[in-house]
Order: structure tokens, then C-alpha cells, then sequence
């Protein structure tokens, strides 16, 4: 495996073209691949050897990109998914079944929220959802016997707390089970959390990886470092026989790529969330040029956040880049250079001014969406969190009056002049 910088990785990462070979990356838009003999696909179908015979499991493209990503965080492995949600869900289930518990910050992405919150628990896995800036003590006593793993996000979507990575794969591994960091707003560009501890790495790759808003996805990576063995009671499904495949044990058959391995051969097999090889070709397109993408809205938004500073309209601004924010100090230990580009603020007059300035803006779209090369705006207060009280919302950590505003990679000027003919309106 090459070892190259970050930016090379971007650019090239995975994909050796031989002679002959297609330069770009080619979308192998096949469901299906052909073998001579009905041997060497039963060898497949048992694990015995590797290659491709159905794109639910498998597919080139989808192999290469997910490589790729997996380069980038560092890992062992890992597989892409048809969704940002699907990587949530499956980097879960691989480990912990009905009967299960796990720890979840309270700062995640609403999706996230109602599916430990609503949707696996119908499936019979508890979760208790803890302050992340809580004491080391108050964490601990959301540990159970039960419990599986605990999950956070790198930068929340759309609180923007940064998580103390180092403080969470502590406890985890003090309680035996792994760290699982959802790392889509900061990007590999921006913070590695298995060089923190972390085990396992998810991503939306519908945001920044992609970047141009063209296709959904989603992505897990392993770090191989989990010890699976180790606590081997835990975690049955990866260190006692599968029977859906002739009793292999995945840890012995698998080693390091134990918990991947499991993702896509059995929950893939069986659950069926592959990422298309076309939206793979068009993530790989946007992975290209996330190294030169990451930096552009890390300085607009610094940009964007230091003007929303000096407006008096403005009650306040939220972004884990500015001197003076509730995370800087945390951001820059674990993302020195750069955070994200998207940021928070209210305006003085509260929801209903927040949401008249919104309707003033012009190159600001208003989108439900975020992390995209175009600047983009949402009121959560009257979109994604529309069915909540005041009270409600500010339980959910969103005050009524919060504006997510996702800073693109236009002309920092242009963004800022944007805001302030709104403002002015
Ligand atoms: C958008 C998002 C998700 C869900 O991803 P989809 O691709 O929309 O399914 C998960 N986590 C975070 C942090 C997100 O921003």
C-alpha cells in the first residue's frame, strides 16, 4: 500500500491504472460478474476466496472509492453505503442486537437522534444520550453490562460541539467496547480520529466527500484496533460462529478486518444499502478535490463568522474556528487546520426576524442540505425540527432563533455582501 500524503491520496488514492487501463477511474456498471466454473463462485459464496459475483456485496468502483476513503481516515477497511443514515445503522447493528444498550451524545445529527432514539428501539436496542461535555464521572454511570459502544460526532451537525475524542475512546475502552466517531463535518482533511482513539469512522459522504450535492452516500471505516477477543462475551457476533456462513469466525478468519468484513458480508448481504457505482463515481469525483475544498471553507467561514461579529444585529455566532468559541480550544487540539465550514447564529429580534433575513439572501440558498461548494442556509426552528415546540427545540440543543449557515467556496467578499444587503433589508 502506498503511503502518500493526504493530498495525493485525494487525488489518487487506490486506483493504479496498469497499461492499457482506463486513466479515470472507471464505473463498473454491472450487477453481476461472470466465472468459468461453478466451483470457483461456490468458493466465493463460502468465503474461501475473494473476488466479486453480486454488486449488493461488492462492486469494483465501490471497492476502489471506499478505499480511497479508507486511506484517508487511516484504517484496515471500509465500505461504502447507499446513505449517510445506512452508515449509522450498520456501524450499530454490526455490533450490538436486540437486548443491546449503547451511549450516544446528545450533539448529533437529527437523523441520527430519531434513529437511536425512536427506531432502534422498536428494533430492542436501548440508547442513553449523555452531555458530551459532561464530567468523565457523570459518563460513566451510562455505562451498562449491556452496553456496546458508544457513538459521537467529531463536529456536530448542527450544534458544532467538538467532541474530546480522547476523553470518550478512554471510557469506551475502560468499559470494553469501541468508539465509533461520525467524522462528516470535519473530514479526513481536517481530523483523523483513530489517531485519537477512535475505532471505527462513519461519514455522509453526501456532504463534503461529495461536495457538489449530486449524490447520496455514506461511508464506514475501521481502524483494526479494537480488540475483539479481548472481550469476546460483548461481542458474539463477531467472535463466535456465523451460521449463515458454515460457522466462520470472523475475528479468526479476519483478524484486523474482522468488524468490516462483517459490515459487508453479512449485514450488506442481508440488508441490502449498497451505494450505487455511479454515485461512487461521482463521490470519487468530489474526493478529488476535498484537500483543496477544505481549506477554502474553513477561511470563508472564519471570514463569514468574524463579519457576523461585528453586526449589531446579530445576537450571536457559533463556529468552532473563532478565537473566543466554547469549542476553539478543543477544535484546535484535535483540528489545528480548520474546522468546517458550516456555522450558527441569531439575529436580535429572534425567529421570526431569523427567518425574514433569510428570505433576503441571494446567493445563499435556502436548501436542506449542507457541507456543499454553494453557500446554503437552513432554519432548523422551521424546517428539519418543524414539528417542535419553542421548548422543545431548545431541549434538542436548537434555539428558535439558530440560522445553519453552510459557507461555500465562492468569493468570501461576494458571501459577506450577501449578508448584508439581507441584514440591511
Ligand atoms: C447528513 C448527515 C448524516 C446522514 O447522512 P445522509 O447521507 O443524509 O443519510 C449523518 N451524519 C451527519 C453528521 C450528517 O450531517
Amino acid at each position: 500500500m502506498s503511503q502518500y500524503q493526504l493530498e495525493t491520496t485525494c487525488v489518487q488514492g487506490a486506483y493504479e491504472p496498469k497499461k492499457g487501463d482506463p486513466r479515470v477511474m472507471p464505473i463498473v456498471q454491472s450487477t453481476t460478474f461472470k466465472y468459468e466454473t461453478s466451483d470457483q463462485m461456490g468458493r466465493l459464496f463460502d468465503l474461501e476466496e475473494e473476488g466479486y459475483f453480486y454488486t449488493r456485496l461488492q462492486n469494483p468502483t465501490c471497492d476502489l472509492v471506499a478505499e480511497k476513503i479508507n486511506r484517508l481516515e487511516g484504517g484496515v477497511g471500509a465500505m461504502l453505503t447507499s446513505s449517510g443514515q445506512a452508515a449509522t445503522y450498520y456501524a450499530i447493528f454490526n455490533i450490538c442486537e436486540a437486548g443491546g444498550h449503547i451511549i450516544c451524545s446528545t450533539s448529533v445529527y437529527g437523523g441520527t437522534f430519531n434513529l437511536f432514539d425512536v427506531t432502534m428501539r422498536k428494533m430492542g436496542i436501548e440508547c442513553t444520550f449523555i452531555d458530551p461535555d459532561a464530567s468523565e464521572e457523570e459518563i460513566e454511570k451510562a455505562f451498562q453490562p449491556n452496553t456496546k459502544a458508544v457513538f459521537g460526532e467529531s463536529i456536530a451537525n448542527p450544534a458544532l460541539v467538538v467532541l474530546d475524542i480522547e476523553k470518550f475512546a478512554k471510557l469506551a475502552h475502560k468499559h470494553g467496547v469501541p468508539l465509533i466517531i461520525d467524522n462528516t463535518f470535519a473530514t479526513p482533511i481536517n481530523c483523523r480520529p483513530f489517531e485519537w482513539g477512535a475505532d471505527i469512522v462513519t461519514h455522509s459522504t453526501t456532504k463534503y466527500m461529495d461536495g457538489h450535492a449530486m449524490a447520496l452516500g455514506g461511508c464506514i471505516v475501521d481502524s483494526g484496533n479494537f480488540d475483539w477477543d479481548a472481550h469476546a462475551d460483548k461481542f458474539p457476533g463477531l467472535t463466535s460462529p456465523d451460521p449463515s456462513y458454515h460457522g466462520i469466525v470472523y475475528t479468526k478468519s479476519f483478524g484486523k478486518k474482522a468488524y468490516i468484513t462483517k459490515a459487508t458480508v453479512q449485514l450488506m448481504r442481508d440488508l441490502g444499502s449498497m451505494q450505487s457505482p455511479q454515485n461512487a463515481f461521482l463521490l470519487n469525483v468530489g474526493l478529488e478535490t476535498l484537500h483543496l475544498r477544505m481549506p477554502r471553507h474553513c477561511e470563508n467561514a472564519l471570514k463569514v463568522a468574524r463579519f457576523l461579529q461585528t453586526r449589531e444585529e446579530v445576537a450571536w455566532v457559533s463556529y468552532p474556528g473563532l478565537e473566543g468559541d466554547r469549542y476553539y480550544d478543543v477544535a484546535q487540539k484535535y483540528m489545528p487546520n480548520g474546522t468546517c465550514g458550516v456555522l450558527c447564529f441569531g439575529l436580535k429580534g429572534g425567529r421570526d426576524v431569523s427567518i425574514r433575513f433569510m428570505d433576503h439572501l441571494k446567493l445563499a440558498a435556502i436548501v436542506t442540505h449542507v457541507a456543499d461548494a454553494r453557500t446554503c442556509v437552513l432554519h432548523p426552528a422551521s424546517h428539519t425540527h418543524r414539528q417542535m415546540t419553542d421548548e422543545q427545540l431548545l431541549e434538542a440543543g436548537v434555539k428558535p432563533d439558530l440560522i445553519r449557515f453552510s459557507v461555500g467556496i465562492e468569493n468570501a467578499d461576494d458571501i459577506i455582501a450577501d449578508i448584508r444587503q439581507a441584514l440591511e433589508s
